[in-house]
């Protein structure tokens, strides 16, 4: 039995019993706390040199350096500054072969907006990505200086069928679609000690990135409207909310976004005057995605990739300075490995990526593919995908509609089609790591239909099976994403969790890291690129 490490078990108190007295979560008896050895399904083996990887204040001391440089949007000078530094870092890991992987994406700048009822001002953003020309189309749009004045159609969390809104206003409430108890459905195992996730205010939570956003701009796109203004029902008390560009639904017309109290205000002032006046200006210009790649050679071009992704709209310290920062942590620790006397490679080549483009229409996402995946010029074999993404502290929104944040995880899921001997040994590396508040959620019923929401979706749908990990706080997309929601104590854990999937993954036979053996895998993402594409 290999020593444990007790320095990555940094998380010595746990949280109170679950909150919200009355709920049902109240009734259940808090177990006794049952220690990780009691509980692990399957012996996780420590990692080959524990004390080459880097500590949690050293993976946060790469975190700030990307919050330094945000907003890191693709085709700024913040995007192009932090994908340097990724390569900067890998080539000081020991990586071989580091460069870019390019793509043409775009950079969105809106300026001069504003929604006006009845002479009054209110406080609004444009929603990202709106008003743009089309999917793959470039320039600038504006509704003037003197903006247009339209009459405003309320359709609340409803929908824009039925109703006329040609020539009009869509105001609408924006719907966060999915609560985590609808993602624990997809619950193989859970590492909950302290029921944290069966706390209903915390089950009842949504995620802010599966909205209603797409569908209520599709309807009012076909309806004919001039514009939307979404009011952010289920989000704390800010309007920067910097939506993802939803390449389904290229936003044509202009949107705002406005607070729930502010979305009263214009309620209120709607009942005297039925008609608001918006304004907008937006650039959309061509940009280069950089995705910043590097290798470790195996004895075999067969390749394990670890990913995350270096952009972000706002400061991004959590979305995902902490997923860039763990990759390049693996890329310090198997790098330093490679150094040592007498290293021996291991079977499979390790890859190493932090994506561009996950805000901008997953450009990169789609050319990765293409060329590591489908295409059979690469030279290397993606046989597995391990993501990493968004290692937060969990935050609730507060009574009087700020946002509170709590001092542990916000509840993750790592999405995954491993096998099941795969999957056993990920329980346990969940366990000894100590990642409370994490479910391993099937994705094998997700290739082929729905993908998964991570940046792996793109490797699950090519039939490459994934563990992508990742949470949902609800201020991943704002300006509140900054250094102090990083959950600081999950940092090492979650690397070493890697660590030791990415080793566990090294002896087995490549075509059988998946559930689904990879010819099989083959032959779903072929029938779903044929009938479905992506
Ligand atoms: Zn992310």
């Amino acid at each position: 039995m290999p020593a444990r490490a007790r320095s990555s078990w940094p998380r010595a108190r746990a949280p109170g019993p679950p909150r919200g007295g009355t709920g049902p979560a109240a009734a259940v008896a808090r177990p006794a706390r049952a220690t990780p050895s009691q509980i692990a399904p399957a012996s996780p083996r420590e990692i080959a040199s524990p004390g080459l990887l880097p500590g949690n204040r050293a993976i946060l001391r790469t975190v700030r350096d990307l919050v330094e440089m945000a907003p890191r949007a693709t085709g700024t000078p913040g995007g192009r500054q932090a994908a340097a530094y990724v390569a900067r870092r890998f080539r000081a890991a020991g990586l071989s072969n580091v460069h870019y992987e390019t793509a043409r994406s775009y950079r969105w700048t809106p300026s001069d907006w504003g929604v006006s009822v009845g002479g009054r001002r209110f406080d609004t953003r444009p929603i990202s990505h709106s008003f743009i020309r089309g999917a793959d189309l470039a320039g600038t749009r504006t509704l003037g200086r003197r903006g247009v004045t339209a009459p405003v159609v309320d359709i609340g969390a409803g929908s824009v069928a039925g109703r006329d809104v040609r020539g009009k206003i869509v105001l609408f409430d924006l719907k966060f679609q999915m609560p985590l108890a609808v993602i624990a459905a997809a619950s193989e195992f859970l590492y909950d000690p302290d029921l944290q996730l069966v706390d209903p205010e915390t089950m009842l939570t949504a995620n802010p990135y599966m909205t209603s956003l797409k569908t209520v701009m599709q309807e009012a796109i076909d309806g004919g409207a001039v514009g939307v203004v979404g009011v952010l029902a289920d989000y704390f008390d800010s309007n920067r909310y910097h939506n993802e560009y939803y390449g389904s639904v290229p936003m044509t017309i202009p949107g705002f976004w406005v607070t729930k109290k502010e979305g009263a205000a214009l309620r209120h002032s709607l009942e005297t005057s039925s008609r608001a006046t918006i304004r907008l200006t937006a650039e959309r210009a061509a940009a280069t995605g950089r995705t910043v790649v590097g290798f470790l050679p195996g004895r075999s071009r067969d390749t394990i990739l670890i990913q995350s992704h270096h952009d972000s709209q706002g400061p991004g310290a959590v979305e995902d300075g902490t997923g860039a920062a763990e990759v390049i942590a693996l890329a310090d620790y198997y790098g330093a490995l490679a150094r040592r006397p007498g290293y021996r490679k291991p079977e499979k080549t390790l890859m190493f990526a932090t994506f561009d483009t996950h805000f901008t229409g997953y450009q990169q996402h789609n050319a990765f593919t293409r060329k590591y995946v489908l295409g059979t010029k690469s030279g290397y074999r993606l046989v597995a995908n391990a993501a990493i993404e968004h290692v937060g502290k969990q935050a609730k929104i507060a009574a009087d509609g700020g946002l509170r944040v709590l001092d542990q995880p916000e509840p993750r899921g790592i999405f995954e089609n491993l096998n099941p001997l795969l999957k056993a040994r990920l329980a346990g590396i969940i366990v000894d790591n100590d990642l409370r508040g994490t479910a391993m959620l099937n994705a094998t019923p997700m290739q082929g239909t729905v993908g998964i929401p991570t940046d792996a979706n793109w490797a699950l749908l090519s039939g490459v099976p994934v563990a992508s990990l990742i949470a949902g706080p609800i201020y991943m997309y704002d300006e509140a994403d900054t250094l102090d929601k990083v959950d600081v104590a999950s940092l090492r854990p979650v690397a070493r969790a890697y660590a030791q999937l990415v080793d566990a993954m090294q002896p087995m036979p490549s075509d059988l890291i998946g559930l689904t053996p990879t010819p099989v895998s083959t032959v779903i993402r072929d029938l779903w690129f044929q009938f479905l594409g992506p």
